[in-house]
Order: structure tokens, then C-alpha cells, then sequence
């Protein structure tokens, strides 16, 4: 069988074993001999240049030297020991160390052959050296045999310390492909590749582990960051297609008494532009008897929450449930109060369930939720638990930051027998890419319009040293009657020391601000609810002018008489979150201000974040910028989902790669919906090995 051999477990492949087996599973995830081939290298060095001793710098990932080792030397005793040499060309002299495989290597030098060293140069006090240098003689052999690319792999201590460095992972690469190779199977279609001019699979595992040459390398990688995105965006829109496909969608005919009392009575402002196109959008939608998948993007305080909100009431006028999922316990909360308090004139069952909900209430809900009698229920993830079943649920929204994957929205779907609408609603615009391959089987709506009267937030970077300052203008703004938000920083591994951060800023303000004239509010997540709660009222009545908070605020809250945001510590601050925090201000008719305070001392990405943040409101630029800094895997909430583990592709640099994999997956949807023809099985059997996902293969077949 031609697939088995890929499946070979890795330990019998020769040069391996048992041992480095369990370390190549656990260290690098590769299981088979089909793992290792697509273990691929993170970078190539070139082997044909050589460095002088006095050329070294530590710009240079790597150097390649000939020169004599001389003075080798022991140090240290037993478990420490530590071996010296110095390595001498006609420039000058540095030192290499090791720390193992000590034994065998302190009579391996003799002083009178020319070695070639390599390793990565490093500065130690004054003096450059290289780290367990890879080290052998300069024989004619060893010079030529060096292609200008050699593949560079990650590799772990744990993997060193067994041989399985770069160089020893490249070993075991240049015996299996050989034998690999013919073993590996196409996984695009013929006519596609031939059409886009990329090389075929075999091709490319070759040239990705040892390039022949640049341009092969390119188009190996090339290759490699296509068919990636292309698989991601062909599962999304086969997503979708079959979505489509169902027959099913509730038809929400009607506009009753919710929606039009609330609008008439307690809305109390006119809608933008901007929503009331959303508003038709989903009106649409929710009328195509199709199943609504709809994302729905728009700055901080562009109204989203209302625009959800309606949409809820429009399924109740229908005679359905709807559900709102939020992506922390505070946040469905605040929702949860907020939606209350806004839907109490109208008699409207709302319940909460968290993590937390006690079991006596949270059987209540349960019960209340399958028999018809809750109509809108707030939560977190402990929604999606299969225990949690309506009666008939309409639509649910998915709050901000939750940054779920298509399988985890299938979840959802699955409760109920006609899937319920969906509209995810994301706070912090995200980069294009982004938002195609989370969001890429979604229509998109967007709120490109601030309410009305709204006056761009003023923002200011400060030093620390200039507090004093800042306290004045503080005071001026107080005078003006208005509030001021001071937060600081919450890093969840140091919680203990960011709550001190709090507290000693807290004490410092009262000092300054101090009774009768001034009162302080204080809130943080270790308070208990209910003083938070009380801290929070008092602020939001307009009793306290200054609220010292952790990020707690970050969402939710919402005093327009709050003017100015303070930010402590804002370089320790993603740009995202700066952002949000930003958002809580600027609410009201008011100018408004977003101080960044922070030390002197500023990383470069730090003053980045900070210079973005002064120079732009603007969230899709900044999201933008975000991407760029901080690369994709460490945009807020993408880590959980999994989805952006990309292995080559990179969202940040990769616009034009993915934009053309998707056009592609969309032409052969179009040329082959269901995946059916001869030629495109190779497609069915590579989405199955990639996707998991029982939901969408049981349609399928
Ligand atoms: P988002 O969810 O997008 O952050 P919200 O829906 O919470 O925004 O709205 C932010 C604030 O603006 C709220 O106080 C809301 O009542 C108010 N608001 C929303 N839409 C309008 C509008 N069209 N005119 C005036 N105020 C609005
Ligand atoms: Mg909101």
C-alpha cells in the first residue's frame, strides 16, 4: 500500500530508534515517517561563504570559519564542567564553548589541521563565541559538498543532547527521502498546478528540505503557503456552500411589539447610516428562509450591541429564543445588566448562564430555556455545553474577541433542528487576512460611522515623570464635570505584583484627589461581585469622578460622561487592547482624552504601539499594525481556536498568496460543488486528514 510506508512510525527509520523516536514525538510532534517530511526547515544558511574571526557580529545568525583550535581548556567539576578552545584565523581569535560531550571532544582538536567551524556568534562580555560549534577538518570534501542553502530545522535541548540537531535532523532527512519520496502523493489537483506554474508535491518536499537553488526554494515555498491557504478557504467555503445547500433558515416574517416598542420607546436616538443598513442586511437575510451567517465588524462604540439587539427582539416578535455568548464571565454580565435594564419596560425574560451559574439555577434556567419560557438567555461558553437546549432558538450573537472556528460555530448550529441565525460581532476590527481565514465562510457586514457628535479621542503619550502634570489636567477636566478612568495593566502570571501596581496607584490618587472635593473608585477581579458591583454604580451615578480599574473595564462598561482614560504602564499594553480601552471614552458629546503613561525606557515595538496609537483612531489601521508587530498568532483570542497555526503561510505578509487560494477553492466549488469528479478526489482525501470534523463529512456522504 502506497499511503502505509508514510505511516511508518518514525523509530524505524534508520539513524533513529526507540529513543530518538520518543523524543522526535514529543519534542517535534513527528509521529511517522510522512510527519518528518513535512517537518520543514525555518530557514537556509549559506555553507559556501566563509567568515573571518574579525567579520563576526551578532547581527549574523550564523558563521561559517576556517581557522586552528588551539588552548583547550577544562573548567569547572563534574556535572559543570566546561570545555574552552580558542579558535584562530589570520584576523584574530574567538572562543568556542561547550557544555557537553566533553569527553570524547577534548582530545579531538589537533593544533596543526584547519577545522571548519560553525554555530551561531554570540557576544560574551567583550568577546564573541560560538556555543557547541558544529566542528570538522577541512578536507576538499567538506567544502564542496556544502550547497549555498542548507536547511536549518528547529530542534529542542532535550533533541541535541540526542544528536538531533539541525544537522542531525537534516541526516535523518537525506535518508528518507529517497526512500520516501515515491511514496508521497499529489494533493492538488493536476490541472490546478499546471495552470498556476507551481511544482508538484514530490517536487517540492524535495526542494523545501535541500534547494538546489534559489528559485526553486522560492517555488517550493510558494507551493507550500498556497496550499495551505487554499485548504483553509476551500473547508470555509465548502462551509458555507453547504449551508446554503440546507433547506432550512427560520423566516422571521414579522416586526412585532418588542422591536417597534423598544425602538419608539426606549432607544432613545436615531439609528446611523451605518446600522440601519446593517439592519436591512439582516432583515434579509432573516427573511431568505436560509440560515443567516453574518459577521458583524465596526469600531468601538459604533453601536453594535444595539444593532444586535434588535435583531434578538425581531426573533422574539417571531416567537423564537436568542442567545448571546460572550467571551468572559464580566463581559456577559455587563451584557446581561445592561440588557435588563434597556429591555424592562418590555417584560422580556432574560437569564444568565456562566461558568459559575450554581447548579440550582442553573437546572432553572435549563428548564426554563427548554420549555419556552426564558426568551433571551446571555452566557459564556457553558452555552455551547450539549445540556443547554431551547425550545426554539432564533439567533445567536457572538460577542466580540470570540474568536471561535468554524467547528465550534457548527456547534451551535446543531442545536435546534433548523440551525438558528448567527451574527458574530467583533469589537476589534481585524486585518483582512484575518478575517478571511477566521471568519471566511461569513457575509460581513460593517458600522463605518460613529454616532453623531461624536469628537475624535485626543491622545497624549506622557512619561512618568511627568505625573504631576497629568494629575492637573486631571483636576481641570474634574472641574468640567467630568470622569476619568485610571487602569492598569493585568498580566495574568504576575497577579499578585499588578494588583500591588493597582493599589499603591489607587493610594497615590486618594493622596492627591482626596475627600470631600474628589471621590475614588476602585475595582479589580479580586473583588468580590458585589463590591465590584457597588464601586462600578457608584462611578456610573456620576458619584465618584475617577475609576482606578484593571482591564475589567476594557468592554462593557459605558459612561459617556467619562472623558479622559487614563492608560498606566501602556507599554505593556497589545495595541488591540489600547484600542478597547480607548473606546469606553468618547462616548459622550465631549472632547475626550486617551493619556498613555509609561517609564523612559521603551522597547521599539513598544513606542510603535504608542506612535499608532497617537497618530491613529482608526481600528482597522491599527488592527493592521497589530498583525504586523505582533504576527497573527498573538492577536488577542486566536491562540484557543487553533485555526492560525499556520505552518507557512504568514497572515501578515501573505495578503496576495491568500486572496489568489481563495479564488481558487471558489473556481473549483464552482467547477465541482460536491467534490465528485475523478480528478478532485485527491481534494476530499486531503480536506479529511486535515479536518476532523464529523459535521461536515456526514453531509457530505
Ligand atoms: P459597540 O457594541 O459597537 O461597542 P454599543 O452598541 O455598545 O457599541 O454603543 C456604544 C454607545 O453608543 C452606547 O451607549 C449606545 O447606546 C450608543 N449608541 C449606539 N448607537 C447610537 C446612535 N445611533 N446614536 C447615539 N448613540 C448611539
Ligand atoms: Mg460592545
Amino acid at each position: 500500500m502506497i499511503q502505509e510506508y508514510l505511516k511508518t512510525s518514525i523509530e524505524y527509520l534508520k539513524g533513529v530508534g526507540p529513543k530518538r523516536g520518543d523524543l522526535l514525538r514529543k519534542e517535534a510532534e513527528v509521529f511517522t515517517f510522512g510527519d518528518l517530511l513535512e517537518f520543514f526547515p525555518f530557514r537556509y544558511v549559506d555553507r559556501s561563504k566563509f567568515y573571518k574571526v574579525s567579520e563576526v557580529s551578532e547581527d549574523l545568525p550564523y558563521v561559517q570559519i576556517r581557522g586552528y583550535i588551539v588552548d583547550v581548556e577544562l573548567h569547572g567539576q563534574k556535572r559543570a564542567t566546561r570545555m574552552t578552545a580558542t579558535l584562530r584565523d589570520d584576523t584574530g581569535t574567538m572562543e568556542l564553548v561547550w557544555f557537553q560531550g566533553i569527553k570524547w571532544l577534548k582530545n579531538a582538536f589537533k593544533p596543526n589541521v584547519e577545522y571548519i567551524v560553525f554555530g551561531k556568534p554570540s557576544l560574551f562580555g567583550r568577546r564573541y563565541n560560538i556555543v557547541h560549534p558544529e566542528v570538522e577538518p577541512v578536507t576538499p570534501g567538506a567544502i564542496n559538498q556544502e550547497s549555498a542553502m542548507q536547511p536549518v530545522y528547529n530542534s529542542s535541548e532535550k533533541l541535541k543532547s540526542q544528536g538531533l540537531d539541525s544537522r542531525g535532523i537534516s541526516k535523518l532527512m537525506r535518508t528518507l527521502l529517497p526512500l520516501a519520496i515515491d511514496h508521497v502523493r499529489e494533493t492538488l489537483p493536476a490541472e490546478m498546478l499546471s495552470a498556476i506554474k507551481l511544482p508538484d508535491r514530490k517536487t517540492t518536499l524535495l526542494h523545501i528540505h535541500f534547494p538546489p537553488d534559489p528559485m526553486a526554494l522560492k517555488k517550493a515555498v510558494a507551493r507550500l503557503k498556497f496550499e495551505e491557504l487554499f485548504y483553509i478557504q476551500l473547508n470555509l467555503l465548502r462551509h458555507k456552500l453547504l449551508r446554503s445547500e440546507k433547506s432550512g433558515g427560520h423566516v422571521f416574517r414579522k416586526i412585532g411589539d418588542y422591536f417597534n416598542n423598544f425602538y419608539n420607546s426606549c432607544l432613545g436616538f436615531e439609528l446611523t447610516g451605518a446600522q440601519k443598513r446593517v439592519m436591512k442586511e439582516i432583515r434579509s437575510d432573516t427573511l431568505a428562509g436560509k440560515q443567516m451567517n453574518r459577521l458583524l465588524q465596526g469600531d468601538v462604540g459604533s453601536g453594535k450591541t444595539v444593532v444586535a439587539l434588535m435583531t434578538m427582539l425581531i426573533a422574539l416578535d417571531n416567537g423564537f429564543q436568542a442567545c448571546l455568548m460572550a467571551p468572559t464571565e464580566i463581559l456577559a454580565f455587563q451584557h446581561f445588566e445592561s440588557i435588563s435594564r434597556l429591555l424592562n419596560p418590555l417584560n422580556i425574560k432574560v437569564g444568565l448562564l456562566t461558568g459559575s451559574t450554581r447548579s440550582a439555577q442553573r437546572r432553572q434556567l435549563l428548564k426554563a430555556l427548554k420549555d419556552g419560557d426564558l426568551q433571551i438567555i446571555i452566557g459564556t461558553h457553558a452555552l455551547i455545553e450539549d445540556v443547554v437546549q431551547f425550545d426554539k432558538l432564533g439567533v445567536v450573537v457572538i460577542d466580540e474577541q470570540h474568536r471561535f472556528g468554524v467547528a465550534q460555530r457548527a456547534k451551535l448550529w446543531s442545536k435546534g433542528h433548523v440551525p438558528p441565525h448567527i451574527l458574530v460581532m467583533t469589537a476589534t476590527p481585524i486585518p483582512r487576512t484575518l478575517a478571511m481565514t477566521l471568519y471566511g465562510d461569513l457575509d460581513v457586514s460593517v458600522i463605518d460611522e460613529l454616532p453623531p457628535g461624536r469628537k475624535p479621542i485626543k491622545t497624549i503619550h506622557q512619561y512618568d515623570s511627568n505625573r504631576l502634570k497629568v494629575f492637573g489636567f486631571m483636576r481641570e477636566q474634574i472641574k468640567l464635570g467630568r470622569q476619568i478612568y485610571v487602569v492598569y495593566p493585568l498580566i495574568k502570571e504576575s497577579e499578585t505584583l499588578d494588583l500591588k501596581d493597582l493599589t499603591d496607584g489607587y493610594e497615590s490618587i486618594v493622596r492627591d484627589f482626596p475627600l470631600p472635593d474628589y471621590a475614588v473608585s476602585i475595582v479589580h477581579g479580586q473583588m468580590k461581585p458585589a463590591d465590584k458591583d457597588f464601586e462600578m454604580q457608584r462611578f456610573v451615578k456620576g458619584q465618584t469622578q475617577i475609576m482606578v480599574a484593571t482591564t475589567v473595564i476594557e468592554v462593557g462598561i459605558d459612561v459617556p460622561n467619562a472623558s479622559v482614560m487614563v492608560i498606566e504602564s501602556a507599554e505593556r499594553f497589545g495595541l488591540s487592547q489600547l484600542h478597547q480601552l480607548r473606546g469606553r471614552v468618547g462616548r459622550g458629546a465631549d472632547q475626550s482624552y486617551c493619556i498613555l503613561m509609561t517609564g523612559h525606557k521603551l522597547s521599539n515595538d513598544a513606542r510603535k504601539r504608542i506612535d499608532v496609537m497617537v497618530r491613529s483612531t482608526d481600528g482597522f489601521e491599527i488592527a493592521e499594525m497589530d498583525l504586523k508587530l505582533r504576527g497573527p498568532g498573538d492577536i488577542q483570542g486566536t491562540q484557543q481556536s487553533g485555526i492560525l497555526d499556520l505552518k507557512m503561510a504568514d497572515l501578515a505578509k501573505d495578503e496576495a498568496i491568500l486572496k489568489f487560494a481563495r479564488a481558487k477553492a471558489r473556481e473549483l466549488l464552482e467547477d465541482d460543488p460536491h467534490l465528485e469528479k475523478p480528478a478532485h478526489r485527491m481534494v476530499v482525501q486531503r480536506l479529511r486528514t486535515l479536518y476532523h470534523d464529523k459535521l461536515f463529512w456526514s453531509r457530505i456522504s
